[in-house]
């Protein structure tokens, strides 16, 4: 607690921080900073430009309570709930997964193959009067990768599906957030069957997904944040982490145009493993590994063959 009446933000933040720190959790100053500026609504900045700023009795109870709630691990996404991605604004809640920096670059890829693929939907002086390019997402979570598709690539239609309901009313709200809500849907279902519903087979012209990959084994390693707080069915996939490939390797073709794009998500050690998988099916060509910034082997691409 605070000691006495000293309730500056510099007091608050001192305290916040030995809290943190006496319960293990990482960047505990950093981390006080952004949970009092949640508090107080305004931004880190802020809140280390006014150590002189007294608070009330209200904010202080406010900071008490997020401070403690983070020392049982409850990651701060859950709390200030939000996480940025792809420079927009998520809301995240328990039980959606949390979206990770290294998806963006499955995002920039699809960003890049969307550019070479605009000029086919471009006909007549530069005006965009052919059929937009479709995108599906495959297990959309709070829907960082269809939302921030859509917001970047305005010639798009974007798909996404998720087997949990919960995290479909949380990328649906993210769509409607960031101004996309009329160019992409939100289906239940399991990996691609909402597509097949909705006649949308043969029709995409890039599949992205970022399934569950990690490893039972993995999985007891995490840190407690993710094991206590995040939804395991996103993010457990057998005991190699590799479940979801061979249906996503093996399923993508019957809903991609011919020539059409798929690009997978990996864990670190499983580009190998996923890229053997795509070649042996024998449908796909100019399968390629893309590293995240940490060069760590993140996602894995190939193009249907076909027309193109
Ligand atoms: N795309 C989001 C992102 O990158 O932040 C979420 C990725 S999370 C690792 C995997 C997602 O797949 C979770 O939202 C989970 O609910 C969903 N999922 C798991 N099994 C699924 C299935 N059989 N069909 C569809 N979605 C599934
Ligand atoms: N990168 C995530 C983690 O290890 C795993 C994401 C996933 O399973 N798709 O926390």
């Amino acid at each position: 607690m605070v000691a006495g009446d000293v309730k500056t933000i510099a007091a608050v933040l001192h305290w916040g921080r030995s809290y943190l720190r006496a319960a293990g959790v990482e960047e505990p100053a950093r981390t006080a900073a952004i949970l009092l500026g949640h508090v107080l609504d305004h931004d880190t900045g802020w809140v280390y430009a006014h150590p002189e700023e007294m608070l009330d009795e209200e904010h202080l109870f406010a900071f008490h309570r997020v401070v403690k709630k983070r020392a049982q691990r409850v990651p701060v996404q859950y709390i200030t709930g939000c996480q940025e991605f792809m420079s927009l604004e998520f809301l995240v809640c328990p039980g959606v997964f949390i979206p990770r920096p290294e998806t963006e670059i499955l995002v920039e890829w699809v960003l890049k193959v969307s550019r070479s693929l605009r000029p086919k939907v471009c006909k007549g002086g530069g005006q965009e009067t052919g059929d937009p390019l479709i995108v599906a997402d495959i297990g959309t979570g709070s829907g960082v990768v269809a939302v921030s598709v859509a917001y970047y690539v305005p010639w798009c239609r974007v798909y996404a599906t998720d087997i949990s309901t919960r995290a479909l009313k949380v990328a649906a709200e993210n769509a409607a957030r960031n101004g996309v809500a009329g160019r992409v849907s939100f289906w239940q279902g399991d990996l691609f069957q909402p597509l097949d519903e909705n006649g949308l087979a043969g029709q995409v012209d890039i599949i992205a997904t970022n399934p569950p990959y990690v490893s039972t084994a993995e999985y007891r390693d995490l840190e407690p944040e993710v094991r206590r707080w995040e939804p395991a069915e996103a993010l457990l996939a057998g005991p190699r982490g590799l479940d979801f490939y061979p249906r996503l390797a093996g399923e993508a073709p019957r809903y991609l145009k011919p020539g059409g794009y798929l690009g997978l998500e990996v864990g670190y050690n499983q580009a190998g493993a996923v890229t053997a998988m795509l070649q042996s099916d024998g449908r796909y060509t100019a399968i390629e590994v893309w590293r995240d910034y940490a060069g760590r082997d993140r996602v894995v691409t190939a193009r249907c063959r076909g027309r193109g």
